[in-house]
């Protein structure tokens, strides 16, 4: 039996639960992955991310490429043990970076040339490189390199982008599979992996669903991403793209929508049929002080208001912020701008999307969904106006 299998468990609509089993460990889904860019969750611990109801994490190959270098992290006995993070680990491909962040880039049909954001220096990330660059950090699942056209785009954009993932994938799943024939090294473990091809296809409903089925005529994948949303575009184009893949997709198969992770977002799209989330705004939002609560919506705790605070960040929360420290303290700690502030709001943003994607699990279980998450929506909606 494959090391990689999906199990459905129940249904709600076009939601769905399930377990998604991996060498390091199954992920009950719908499930939110926590973003460890550099093989880091910016200032959690990996005790902590378990204690806060992570399974999956998600790490980027363009930073740990650029920074230590896959090399140096394969010789250190691959990122599981490097950060030492015994659960599943996902590694995107480093389009997405290379397409959005890098300054100067050129695209070719044999790769994309960059420059790296820290010196300058110029790199060529391909197919066959992004492969063996994933290898080498030795993730569970690896994703496809893909072509990830921006919000905005054309139709003929679009297109061509599509035409381009698909050649692309094919060097990368004949890359792939050369890689696990290869023998390790003496004293090197040979990884477990298992490769994700990306749906593209934009807004744009036909070109979708043409890709998803080009890309199922390729093989029998144990998942797939979706790629190319939350780019920009509004977000009925977001929800009428994952209607259209709902039919595509094959119902036992996984399916991780990158990059999508507000909880209002994360939600919707649970209930069109998504599995899998990663986002980096927990974090981020985390930093600036800025938390969720289901009452008040997206709340920056830095304002005055909340000086004499002795609420949690959002009452109904059982993290370690929320159980342990008052508004008034963390407002303190933003204005002081102690590193602590940080911690603890990214804490409780973490914990609040692993606590909805649960919950949504539940509900689909106990076939309760979809009234709850109508409702979660309204409540969560009405907060934020
Ligand atoms: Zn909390």
């Amino acid at each position: 039996m494959s090391a990689f299998r999906f199990e459905l468990q129940g249904t709600a609509g076009a939601a769905r639960a399930g377990t998604f089993h991996t060498p390091h460990g199954p992920v009950e889904t719908p499930a939110f992955m926590p973003v460890g860019t550099l093989g880091t969750v910016k200032g959690i611990t990996a005790a902590e991310l378990r204690d806060l109801g992570a399974s999956m994490i998600l790490a980027n190959t363009y930073h740990l490429y650029l920074r230590p270098g896959h090399e140096l992290v394969r010789e250190l006995g691959g990122l599981h043990e490097f950060m030492r993070w015994p659960g599943p680990i996902l590694t995107d491909s480093g389009g997405f970076q290379v397409f959005s962040l890098s300054g100067i880039r050129e695209i070719r049909d044999d790769g994309v040339e960059f420059q790296s954001h820290i010196d300058g220096s110029r790199h060529l990330f391909t197919p066959e490189s992004v492969m063996e660059i994933q290898r080498a950090l030795g993730a569970d699942v690896v994703m496809a390199f893909d072509e990830c056209p921006p919000g905005g785009a054309s139709r003929a954009q679009a297109e061509e982008a599509n035409e381009r993932t698909l050649r692309w994938l094919e060097r990368c799943r004949a890359r792939f599979e050369a890689l696990e024939l290869e023998t390790p090294a003496e004293g090197v473990e040979r990884p477990r992996q298992s490769l994700f091809p990306i749906v593209q296809g934009n807004v744009f409903e036909d070109l979708r669903q043409a890709h998803a089925r080009q890309i199922r005529t390729m093989g029998d994948w144990d998942g797939y991403g979706i790629g190319g949303l939350s780019v920009g575009e509004a977000k009925p184009d977001t929800y009428r793209a994952l209607e259209v893949l709902d039919g595509e997709l094959p119902r036992d198969r996984p399916r991780y929508l990158m990059g999508v992770g507000y909880p209002e977002d994360l939600l919707e799209a649970v209930s069109r049929g998504c599995d899998l989330f990663d986002c980096v705004a927990p974090t981020r939002n985390g930093r600036r002080g800025s938390a969720w609560t289901l009452d008040q919506g997206q709340v920056n705790f830095k304002a005055a208001r909340y000086a004499r605070d002795r609420l949690p960040l959002d009452p109904g929360c059982d993290c370690l912020a929320c159980t342990t420290v008052d508004r008034a303290y963390i407002r303190h700690l933003i204005v002081a701008d102690e590193r602590l502030a940080e911690r603890l709001v990214s804490i409780h943003n973490l914990r609040f999307l692993t606590r909805l994607a649960g919950t949504a699990r539940a509900r689909v279980l106990d076939g309760s969904f979809p009234e709850w998450a109508r409702d979660w929506l309204e409540r969560y909606r009405k907060a934020g106006v």
